[in-house]
């Protein structure tokens, strides 16, 4: 099968996209799902009229000219809390003991904070050091939110903040969107999980722990992870199980032209319609992309650094459609040095970016090997470059991925 450009690639991926469907999950276990309804304010935020601050509640006209050397007497009538509203009416000359939060009593249109009074413990008349203003310390019904107001978008990544406020307005089970199911595997007879010891030849490996890292941060759930021999009947008792079970399968390595490169011809065998292999892109170009009925099929590349490039690239922005999040995009930034361009290939690297005169510089990363994951560990982006034949020098734009959980600089 042909190479295909970048572009194609995208075009074809997107094409084939399904939205998953929808669960209701207990507010308890929405931290970091994805929204999937509107969160509307069921009722005015304050919902009643109610007290700031710890006092009493007056009626601000009879505080007229109040001050420590000539208070003023008012008659106590009743005591408000919060959460026992009660039904104290204040009138003219009388005042009621009222709680940070309770429900403003009838009559009063102010509160007097306790330290300008001479307290609690008055008996049946308070005396008021300081006049009040009308509406003073009075939290409005309404004033921050009104009833109907849209509080929380569909597609919002649920955070503490979220959380707080689906509570505040009542909500107990809400709708999230269902977690893409993954398969993950990776394959080579050299491959040796951490923890055990290296015979000569062997390697440990990486790519499955970037993989699952990734997936988890992109709102995926992985299922099924394993570490398979160059062998075709390994492969295909694993598939078996995954094509099952899974929204999405994804691999690393064996799809290469390597003598034992099997998985492309597994998953073939095994129904899977290929819909690209090779990709004008470096790293990464044996990149494979296929779907059966249940499933999206990605077989990456080895390399780790192509590895961890081709699932920024390729799988994240498919996962966030398929957990309902928006897009994260490319954006603009400018070269500080030079960078490695390629007559037909897409080209990316490791960077890093920083903020610089209100301008947004980049820079790749000094090691470049496709094999070389430590170059991953001081980046905070991709640097992404079309093909092309211009060299690209110290202030060209260029365009950028920024890893999602790293910062500018
Ligand atoms: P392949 O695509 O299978 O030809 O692998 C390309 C290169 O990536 C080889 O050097 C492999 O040893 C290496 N590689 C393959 N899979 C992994 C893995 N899971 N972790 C680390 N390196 C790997
Ligand atoms: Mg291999």
């Amino acid at each position: 099968m042909a190479m295909i450009l970048v572009a194609e690639a995208h075009k074809i991926i997107e094409d084939h996209i399904t939205r998953l469907a929808r669960e209701r999950v207990s507010i308890n276990d929405t931290e970091g799902r994805v929204l999937a309804a509107e969160i509307i304010a069921s009722f005015p935020q304050p919902r009643f009229d109610n007290s700031a601050m710890d006092g009493f509640a007056v009626q601000a006209s009879d505080t007229k000219g109040a001050s420590i050397k000539s208070p003023i007497d008012l008659k106590m009538v009743g005591v408000v809390s919060a959460g026992s509203p009660g039904d104290v009416v204040v009138g003219t000359g009388q005042c009621a003991q009222c709680m940070t939060g309770a429900p403003i009593p009838q009559g009063a249109d102010a509160i007097v904070i306790v330290e300008d009074s001479s307290g609690y413990e008055s008996g049946p008349e308070v005396q008021i050091y300081k006049e009040a203003q009308e509406g003073q310390h009075i939290r409005r019904e309404g004033e921050e939110i009104q009833l109907g107001d849209l509080l929380i978008n569909d597609g919002t990544c649920i955070t503490t903040a979220e959380i707080g406020t689906m509570a505040t307005f009542g909500y107990k089970d809400i709708q999230v969107y269902r977690k893409p199911k993954l398969a993950l595997f990776a394959t080579g007879d050299e491959l040796v999980e951490p923890g055990n010891d290296l015979l000569p030849g062997q390697i440990y490996n990486s790519n499955l722990y970037l993989f699952e890292d990734l997936a988890r941060r992109a709102g995926a759930k992985v299922i099924l992870k394993n570490v398979i021999k160059d062998d075709q009947d390994a492969l295909k008792t694993f598939l078996a199980n995954a094509f099952g079970t899974c929204d999405m399968v994804i691999s690393s390595g064996g799809v290469s032209m390597g003598r034992f490169d099997y998985v492309r011809d597994v998953f073939m065998e095994l129904g899977v319609k290929e819909h690209f292999w090779k990709v004008a892109q470096k790293p990464g170009r044996p990149l494979f992309f296929g779907s059966n009925s249940t499933a999206l099929i990605f077989g990456l590349p080895g390399n780790p650094v192509s590895a961890f490039i081709g699932f920024m690239e390729y799988v994240w922005p498919v996962l966030e459609s398929m957990t309902g999040q928006p897009r994260s995009s490319t954006i603009s930034a400018v070269l500080d040095e030079s960078f490695p361009i390629d007559a037909v290939k897409t080209r990316y690297l490791f960077g890093n970016t920083w903020s610089q005169d209100g301008q947004l510089i980049c820079a790749p990363t000094k090691k470049i090997g496709s094999h070389m994951l430590t170059s991953s560990l001081e980046a905070n982006c991709i640097i992404v470059a079309d093909p092309g034949d211009k060299l690209l020098t110290k202030g060209d734009q260029i365009r950028v991925r920024l890893l999602p959980w790293k910062t500018i600089k």
